[in-house]
């Protein structure tokens, strides 16, 4: 194993932050796998999941079992994770410039298309591994002026040119999800499989740009400007299979949870031939993925007392109610329905709420929402 450190553009005079990469494996096989925990900082267990994983693959590699570079980021947001405010970590939007943390992740495709157009004449398609050079190049040429900039050109360039990325997030309160893109589906079934996965939102580019859209969909996007440009069909494959992993709750944090879930990810890798020793065979499969446009948040129209009505991850139908909001000054009591037949996936942790906030999601088959469609 290789340890590597990533010093961060310092915010001011005698600070600095640092990312580190721990990279188990070969190197020179051409396949690679990128790991990140916690990018939203308040979300921890992805930080112990990527604990058990480093044990894990430590191990792994003594025996000569792995069969690709795998790059684990045990910590993904060494700014979120030092941010404080009143006492509660701060770990989702940055302090300095508020933005999110997973989210305007660089779009590389210009350039990296500039890179490849003159290696492309008489009806020629670029290699996978021609457009990994190009991208490796082009996010390492992005500006990075602040803390921040510099923390998403690392985490990218640590990424960008792996076959598989998982980005290990949570929710609130939350059975185990998955985002990922409609075409990455037949890929990251196995996943969803061996994580018992509740839910699997897909969309064709959510609109802010996270992390892991900004590693897959650059793939289709290379391809359809290359075809602009030269005026003919130029097809690539989905050649990096990025997912979310939405690990469950903030509070959902034991080591027996983690080390089953790390196992699951290694043999995740496995199946992908990027490990030695597959599994015979797979956990039947608990969902079917839906459109991340028809997962519907449920708002509280007032501020008020949430008792939850309907268990976390039930199936509901459309209209059965979920959660009661009471009111502690009028003494009225709102109960709250669900907008949808589906899954009631993820709830907020808070137990009094103000008024309009987003206090649940259900999952539902029909995609309802456009624009913008995750989270700020
Ligand atoms: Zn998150």
């Amino acid at each position: 194993m290789i340890t590597r450190r990533h010093p961060l553009v310092p915010p001011s005079p005698g600070t600095v932050r640092e990312i580190v990469s721990l990279h188990y494996g070969p190197p020179d096989t051409g396949r690679k796998v990128a790991i990140q925990a916690s990018l939203h900082a308040d979300e921890v267990p992805g930080l112990l999941v990527a604990h058990h994983l480093r044990g894990r693959l430590a191990a792994l590699e003594a025996r000569g079992a792995l069969r690709a570079e795998v790059v684990l980021v045990p910590f993904a947001n060494p700014i979120g994770l030092s941010q404080r405010v009143l006492q509660a970590v701060e770990g989702r939007f940055d302090l300095t410039s508020g933005e999110n943390f997973n989210r305007r992740y660089a779009d590389l495709v210009p350039r990296a298309c500039e890179l490849l157009l003159p290696q492309l004449g008489r009806g020629a398609a670029p290699t996978v591994d021609a457009v990994r050079v190009a991208l490796r190049q082009a996010c390492a040429e992005l500006p990075a002026a602040t803390e921040l900039e510099s923390l998403r050109r690392t985490l990218l360039g640590l990424a960008v040119d792996a076959e598989v990325v998982l980005d290990l997030h949570c929710d609130n309160e939350a059975v185990l999800h998955l985002y990922t893109t409609p075409e990455l589906w037949p890929d990251v079934e196995p996943l969803a499989r061996l994580m018992s996965a509740r839910v699997v939102l897909v969309a064709d580019g959510s609109g802010d740009e996270p992390f892991d859209e900004a590693c897959s969909l650059v793939w289709p996007r290379i391809a359809a400007e290359l075809t602009t440009r030269l005026g003919r069909t130029v097809t690539l494959p989905p050649a990096c299979t990025a997912v979310t992993v939405e690990l469950r709750g903030e509070a959902d944090v034991r080591h027996e949870l983690a080390a089953a879930d790390a196992e699951r990810i290694l043999e995740y890798l496995a199946v992908r031939g990027l490990i030695a020793g597959a599994p015979e065979s797979l956990p039947p499969l608990e969902c079917e993925p839906t459109p991340l446009a028809g997962s519907i948040p449920v708002e509280a129209p007032h501020g008020g007392v949430l008792v939850w009505i309907a268990e976390l991850g039930a199936t509901v139908r459309r209209g059965q109610p979920l959660v009661e909001v009471v009111d502690p000054a009028s003494g009225a009591v709102t109960v709250l329905s669900s907008p949808a037949d589906g899954v009631l996936y993820a709830r907020d942790s808070r137990r009094f709420v103000l008024a309009g906030t987003r206090i649940c999601k259900v999952a539902g088959r029909e995609p309802v929402r456009s624009g913008r469609l995750l989270s700020d």
